[in-house]
C-alpha cells in the first residue's frame, strides 16, 4: 500500500479490485470524495479523488440521465475542484475516428463516408499535434470542438469496412496534416477561414457548394438547407441576460448584426444596452447552442423579420460555415465524385498521404463527371 498523506483531505489509500464479467461497480460522489461499491456487495471504506478503470475488453459506462457509453481501454474518473467529475478515456485514433464518423455522417454513400474518415482522422491527428487542450489532462475533447464521441456502441459496419479501404490516410497541405473544419450543411455557400475566424488559411477558401452548370446546390437535400425559427422577445432577452450579463436583465436590450461576409453569414454582432459588447458571429452562435440547444439557431446565415412580440429568423444551413459540407459531400458522392475529389472540392491545395507516402489517385467512378473538379 502506498504511503498516504494526511494533509490531502480527499487523498485516501490506493485500492484495487478485479471485476468479473457481468459484474459492475457503482460510484457515488459524496462530500468526502468518490465512493465505490461492487455488485457483489464489496464496499470500499475510503473515498477517492480518482478512480481508474482498465478493461481488457469493452465495458459499459452509465451516467444518470445520459445514454450509456460503450467504452474500451482505460478510463480515468477524477473529482474536480468544482465537485464535478471528469472522464478521460484512452482510445486509439482509429476507433475514435470510426465512432465519430458513424455518429456525424448523414450519408449512406461509401465515397462520402470515405472522405469523412480521412477528414476526421486528419482532424484527430492535427488537433493532437496542435495541442488544443494543452492545459487539460487529455488530447481531444468529445464535442464538435475536436471530434464528437459518445462511445463505441454506434460504430456502423459500413464505416468499419470503408475504413479498411482508406487506411491511415490523411490530408496534407504545406507539409503538415491539415486540421479540417466541417459543417453539417452550408446552405449553398461556404465561408473562408479568413472571414469567419480572421485567420489566413489557404486550405479553407470561400466556395459555392455547387458544380457550375449542374443545377442545384450539392446540399440542397439537407433538412437544414433552409430553416425558419421564431424567437420571442423575452426568449432573446433572457439569452442575453443569462449568457452575457451575468443573469441581470436590462443590461443588454438587444443585439444587432454589424458585419456579414460575402456569403451573407453574420461575422460580427453587437450587443446594445447600458453597455456595448462586440462579439464574433461564431462566438454568438456557439453561446446560443449552450443556451437554446443546437436546434434553435442553426447557423449565422439568416435574415431577421421583426414582429410585434417576436422575430422570425429565416436561415440557411447548419454549422459554423467553414469547410466541408457533410450534406454537400453526400450530394457529390451521388454525382459520382470519389472521396479524393470530394475532399479536394472542399479543401484547396491538399493531397492525401498514407504513412508519409502520397496516395495514388483513386479510379474515377463510372459515369463520373468529377474529373478536374476544384
Ligand atoms: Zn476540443
Ligand atoms: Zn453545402
Amino acid at each position: 500500500m502506498p504511503q498516504v498523506s494526511g494533509s490531502e483531505p480527499l487523498m485516501s489509500k490506493e485500492d484495487t479490485c478485479k471485476l468479473q464479467e457481468e459484474e459492475d461497480i457503482a460510484l457515488q460522489v459524496t462530500h468526502l470524495g468518490i465512493m465505490a461499491q461492487t455488485s457483489d456487495g464489496a464496499e470500499f471504506q475510503n473515498s477517492f479523488s480518482k478512480i481508474v478503470i482498465e478493461a481488457e475488453d469493452i465495458f459499459n459506462l452509465e451516467i444518470f440521465n445520459l445514454a450509456p457509453y460503450i467504452l474500451s481501454g482505460k478510463l480515468e474518473i477524477t473529482l474536480q475542484d468544482d465537485r464535478t467529475l471528469s472522464f478521460v478515456n484512452e482510445i486509439s485514433v482509429g476507433e475514435l475516428v470510426k465512432a465519430s464518423v458513424s455518429e456525424f455522417s448523414p450519408s449512406p454513400e461509401p465515397e462520402a463516408n470515405k472522405a469523412f474518415l480521412v477528414m476526421a482522422r486528419s482532424r484527430a491527428i492535427a488537433g493532437k499535434e496542435m495541442r488544443r487542450h494543452a492545459s487539460d489532462s487529455f488530447d481531444l475533447c468529445n464535442t464538435y470542438h475536436c471530434l464528437e464521441f459518445n462511445g463505441l456502441g454506434g460504430i456502423r459496419d459500413l464505416i468499419r469496412i470503408l475504413d479498411r479501404m482508406v487506411p491511415n490516410e490523411v490530408m496534407i497541405a504545406n507539409g503538415k496534416v491539415v486540421f479540417p473544419h466541417f459543417q453539417e450543411c452550408c446552405g449553398g455557400k461556404i465561408s473562408s477561414m479568413k472571414n469567419i475566424y480572421g485567420i489566413d488559411d489557404p486550405v479553407h477558401q470561400a466556395i459555392d457548394d455547387r458544380i457550375a452548370g449542374e443545377g442545384a446546390e450539392n446540399c440542397f437535400h439537407s433538412p437544414s438547407f433552409r430553416w425558419t425559427r421564431e424567437f420571442l422577445q423575452e426568449e432573446m432577452a433572457d439569452f442575453l441576460a443569462v449568457s452575457y450579463a451575468g443573469g441581470s436583465s436590462h443590461v443588454f436590450l438587444r443585439w444587432d448584426p454589424i458585419k456579414t461576409d460575402p456569403t451573407e453569414r453574420i461575422t460580427e454582432v453587437r450587443l446594445v444596452g447600458k453597455r456595448k459588447l462586440k462579439l464574433s458571429g461564431t462566438e454568438f452562435l456557439q453561446t446560443s447552442w449552450e443556451h437554446f440547444g443546437v436546434n434553435a439557431l442553426k447557423s449565422m446565415c439568416f435574415t431577421l423579420e421583426p414582429m410585434r412580440r417576436a422575430t422570425i429568423f429565416r436561415g440557411k444551413g447548419r454549422g459554423l460555415g467553414v469547410g466541408l459540407c457533410l450534406y454537400g459531400a453526400d450530394g457529390l458522392a451521388k454525382k459520382n465524385f470519389n472521396y479524393q475529389d470530394i475532399l479536394k472540392f472542399y479543401y484547396s491545395g491538399i493531397h492525401l498521404e498514407r504513412d508519409h507516402q502520397p496516395v495514388a489517385d483513386a479510379p474515377q467512378i463510372q459515369g463520373s463527371k468529377s474529373s478536374g473538379a476544384k
